[in-house]
């Protein structure tokens, strides 16, 4: 799409060469949602690709992804036997709505900050344990946890011009079996809901519902729970009203598959651990 109300496109090669950030800014990362639909607020689009960012450094720490990194380039990733949560990545990039042609270029922190329940991104990082690097516009750096950075539908916690720099996913979690559940309205659709459990050798549980809420939820269970616990601690988590109401599902329908699922996660996890 032509975005007729964009009058320049600045392409820095450095950050500081960004030295404010008036009203009708954007950073423009794969451009797949910024030229999808027009954008009558924005004048200035400031291109993150001259920053050169290397995409992926794989290391014993983990996987650090910068925000540039696209979605194709992350859904190749084959990691170490040692880390069996790594097809989580490919799994989360197939569970997007996009052709090849939009992954190519779609990036990591594109989707991230877009910050859209579907947003697949959003449910690896959060199911990882990751944590993002963001560069406000004054002062110094600032960590936060995935799971604190989307806050609703399309909002998150990024001030005007804050930029996301990249995503560190620690060994740890990587370390961890999972199970992943999605459903979608039509086979190439959005996600209704996409759940994601990890678990320990202890047994321990974490549960990450995206898609079906506005924002992720995630349940921490330090032993396995019972059916009954999983089911007692989603009620407490998300109340009747919680669920997220769209074309892609009512929240009644996403309330059942969130149960479903989550049963699901919790009994194939439970096998494994048992050596089932
Ligand atoms: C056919 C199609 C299907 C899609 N399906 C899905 C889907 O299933 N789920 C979903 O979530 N989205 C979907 N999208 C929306 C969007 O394309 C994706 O979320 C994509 O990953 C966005 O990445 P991008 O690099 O293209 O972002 P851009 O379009 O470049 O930017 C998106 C927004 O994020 C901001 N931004 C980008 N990078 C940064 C950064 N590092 N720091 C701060 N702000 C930043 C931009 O200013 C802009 O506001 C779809 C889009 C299309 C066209």
């Amino acid at each position: 799409m032509d975005l007729n109300t964009v009058r320049q496109v600045k392409s820095p090669i450095f950050p500081d060469e960004i030295a404010d950030w008036p009203t009708g800014h954007a950073w423009l990362a794969g451009g797949t949602w910024l030229m999808s639909e027009p954008q009558l607020g924005v004048d200035t689009l400031v291109d993150l690709h001259g920053f050169g960012w290397p995409e992926l450094t794989i290391s014993d720490d983990g996987i650090e992804i910068a925000a540039t990194c696209t979605i194709e380039t992350l859904a190749n990733v084959v990691g170490p036997p040692e880390w069996p949560a790594a097809p989580l990545l490919p799994d989360c990039a197939h569970a997007l709505l996009m052709s090849f042609k939009v992954a190519g270029v779609a990036t990591v922190g594109g989707n991230i900050c877009m910050s859209l329940p579907a947003g697949a991104m959003v449910s690896l990082t959060v199911a990882l344990e990751a944590n993002y690097l963001l560069w406000p516009r004054e002062g110094a750096p600032r960590t936060v946890a995935a799971r604190d950075f989307v806050t609703g539908n399309h909002a998150n916690i990024l001030a005007p011009g804050e930029l996301l720099r990249s995503v560190h996913i620690p060994a740890s979690a990587l370390e961890k079996r999972y199970a992943i559940r999605r459903a979608s309205l039509t086979k190439l659709g959005r996600s209704a809901a996409l759940l994601i459990g990890t678990s320990g050798p202890q047994g321990d549980l974490l549960l990450t519902i995206t898609a079906a809420t506005p924002r992720p939820v995630q349940l921490n269970f330090p032993r396995p729970p019972s059916a009954d616990e999983m089911r007692a601690a989603i009620d407490a988590a998300i109340p009747a009203d919680g669920f997220f109401d769209d074309v892609n599902g009512t929240p009644a329908y996403k309330r059942h598959l969130t149960y479903h699922f989550a049963e699901d996660i919790r009994a194939e996890l439970a096998a494994l651990g048992s050596g089932a």
